[in-house]
């Protein structure tokens, strides 16, 4: 089975991914927890704190062959993927296939970029995935207190549509997300970006 949880950033995915890990390996089944290189680390980490090692993979990894003799000779029966909106479209693929039969691939990452449009990777997702968890909103429009369901990408104090760099995960000074509603992100970004 594949599976997709989604939700916005600080939403508290990482923190249910590892819970979600540590609940069945206490129960004795085999998990792996993976995750696309980034620049930070080898490790899963969520805000409160808990944290795991993990496998990174590269865009160029195949993950059907990465991980299929692993699965058979390991006997994992859960995978954990996490900031899954950065894999490429082939991965995806290579995920589903990997989740045939008795393993579950559980997907962990955001829907939507500071544009407000789905991630390539996600909208892969959205049609292999056999489920769809949206998280529990934890996290409140920054402007109204309504539930966050997106992110405005703020440099020096303006919203942006387009910034060059590709980002991966958060960043801190100049430029930072805020966790927002729709309708303020409608809003900033008329108001910022006219
Ligand atoms: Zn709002």
């Amino acid at each position: 089975m594949l599976k997709y949880y989604y939700g916005t950033m600080a939403s508290g995915k990482s923190a249910t991914l590892l819970m979600n890990a540590h609940q069945k390996k206490k129960n004795n089944i085999k998990c792996l927890i993976i995750k696309p290189h980034d620049k930070r680390d080898d490790k899963v980490t969520s805000r409160i704190g808990l944290e795991s090692d993990c496998i990174v993979f590269y865009p160029e990894d195949d993950l059907f062959e990465m991980f299929k003799l692993k699965r058979l000779s390991e006997g994992i029966t859960e995978i954990y993927v996490d900031e899954c909106q950065f894999l490429t479209k082939e991965q995806i693929h290579q995920l589903w296939l990997l989740s045939r039969g008795d393993v579950t691939v559980n997907c962990f990452g955001l829907r939507v970029t500071y544009r407000n449009e789905l991630f390539t990777a996600i909208q892969t997702l959205s049609v292999y995935a056999d489920v769809e968890v949206k998280l529990e909103p934890t996290c409140t429009c920054k402007y109204c207190n309504e539930d966050a369901t997106t992110h405005l990408l703020i440099v020096d104090d303006k919203a942006v549509l387009d910034y060059p760099e590709k980002f991966e995960g958060d960043v801190e000074g100049d430029i930072h997300f805020e966790c927002v509603c729709i309708g303020c992100w409608l809003e900033r970004i008329a108001k910022d970006t006219q």
